[in-house]
């Protein structure tokens, strides 16, 4: 839009024969990206369209060593630009020319380059590296998970700083080749397609190589390294299927975890039923050391789950939530971290349509006990799922308020136009970014009908909210005053305890 108005206005100053303003000189682009939440998360002055990432790695010092290559183009005429990093940098190119690298903020790396960057211009950034990841810390701590046999790279919204310099926010995605070296006998596991088997390098050392074809935002791209047992298989699609499982797992939970996480293609094909054409190259998930992370992550392709899931038996509703952010969350990212609860209200309501699919509870039984499990005066309702706030953006409201606001939206449009919204929303969004305006605005068009008010009070009003207002409850069959407890209620709130506030 800018770049058309600068057109513009040039074209309007040469016709009628006047001089040009002297054009401004290059800027710095600036240290963050405009996120309200996180204001210096991501950078300005340029967009990447591609990471390459090529490490090596050692399990028994958690040393990472390493060069990134950034593809961008830059955006402004640009005399230095940030990128978001906390290893130690040995050396930047810029257009194969030695740039200077200092260091400000809590993550940012400020990049000079010899010669200023035109808006338009393409940048090759090379950045070389070394250090302990586990042992740097920002934004108060650190995101890297050293295990007894590796690491793993699994965080939201901060993970990238850990390994590779990124412009690191869902706003700048792009596509990723990722390749490290480790010690003969360690698995590594990645986003994507394998494009070459692991393959010998130095003595003693195996690289293996992963490669990301569709955009990808810089959270969402992860490393498992350690010792796992890996399965591959061909998805009913034809998708290559890859899953992993730590061979550090108590034979009980590794059963129960591959109970959940072998159905990853199953659970693909029925969401893709629901929400549109899977959007990504291949499938799987990954299964961490016990004593690592305590959550689950959406990692494009390829989730990453916690043992703690299956601790007490097999649990399908973390593998259905972690798989709808395919669509909602990875191939629609937030424009901004405030609009979080379009990932996680989405991947909220696919564990209800799920539990309804398998007969365990229906959607509205599960709102109905949602509902009636918060009295009016919990801190849940304190919480406006549409605007949380930074600390709050994994409250559990953002979750179960999120999949309740959608559940509203269907009783008041129906089945058909509900469906009808959420499907052009994957595909008018596809690869893209979504903000709740416009999710509102295609509500609206889709369904004819002004629903202003139902996100106002679902979204964005503190409170509980009176459902017998809301349009479709009045027709509803009076229920009962105190819901029975779906059979699905368990294993959700099992899997909703650990993946909310974190
Ligand atoms: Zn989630």
């Amino acid at each position: 839009m800018r770049r058309a108005l600068v057109a513009l206005i040039a074209t309007a100053a040469t016709l009628a024969g006047t001089a040009l303003p002297a054009l401004a000189a290059p800027a710095p682009g600036a240290a963050g990206l405009g996120d309200e939440y996180f204001p210096d998360y991501g950078n300005s002055g340029y967009d990447v369209s591609h990471y390459d990432i090529r490490l090596r790695y050692h399990p028994d010092t958690d040393t990472l060593t390493g060069t990134t290559t950034i593809l961008a183009t830059a955006t402004q005429d640009l005399s230095s630009f940030d990128l978001d990093f906390v290893l130690d940098v040995t050396s930047v190119r810029v257009n194969n020319r030695v740039a200077t690298a200092t260091r400000a903020g809590d993550h940012e790396l400020v990049v000079t380059p010899p010669r200023a960057l035109a808006a338009g211009q393409p940048m090759t950034v090379v950045v070389q590296y070394s250090g302990v990841p586990s042992s740097k810390r920002a934004a108060g701590f650190t995101a890297w998970t050293r295990t007894p046999d590796g690491g793993l790279a699994v965080g939201e919204p901060e993970m990238a700083w850990w390994w590779f310099p990124a412009n690191d926010h869902p706003a700048d995605k792009a596509t990723f080749d990722v390749s490290v070296a480790v010690p003969d006998g360690t698995e590594v596991i990645s986003n994507g397609v394998q494009p070459r088997p692991p393959s010998p390098e130095i003595t003693g050392w195996t690289r293996w190589n992963w490669r990301s074809v569709k955009p990808m935002a810089t959270y969402l791209a992860f490393l498992a390294i350690g010792q796992y047992d890996l399965r591959t298989d061909t998805a009913p699609n034809g998708q290559p299927v890859l899953t992993a499982y730590s061979q550090l797992l108590a034979p009980d939970y590794a059963d129960a975890a591959r109970a959940s996480v072998e159905r990853t293609a199953e659970v693909i094909d029925w969401e893709s039923g629901v929400f549109g054409p899977y959007p990504f190259e291949a499938q799987g998930g990954v299964v961490a050391p016990p004593g690592s992370i305590s959550f689950a992550l959406e990692n494009q392709t390829r989730p990453v789950y916690s043992s703690k899931f299956f601790r007490s038996g097999s649990n399908m509703y973390v593998v259905v939530h972690e798989l709808a952010h395919q669509w909602f969350g990875d191939s629609v990212s937030v424009a901004q971290w405030k609009h979080i609860w379009l990932n996680e209200g989405f991947a909220s309501y696919a564990e209800w349509l799920w539990s309804q699919a398998q007969g365990e509870g229906t959607a509205q039984e599960i709102f109905d006990y949602t509902y009636a499990q918060y009295p009016a005066d919990s801190p849940f309702w304190s919480v406006e799922p549409g605007d949380p706030g930074a600390a709050d953006v994994f409250d559990g409201a953002v979750y179960d308020r999120g999949a309740m606001t959608l559940h509203q939206l269907r009783l008041a449009v129906g089945d058909d136009a509900f469906f009808d919204i959420v499907r052009t929303w994957t595909t008018t969004h596809r690869y893209g970014n979504g903000t709740t305006d416009e999710f509102v605005a295609l509500a609206e068009r889709i369904s004819g009908k002004q629903l202003d008010a139902l996100f106002q009070t679902w979204l964005f009003t503190p409170g509980k909210p009176d459902v017998a207002t809301a349009p479709a409850a009045a027709a509803a069959p009076a229920r009962a005053a105190a819901p029975h407890q779906p059979r699905s209620w368990a294993r959700i709130q099992q899997a909703h305890a650990l993946l909310a506030g974190h």
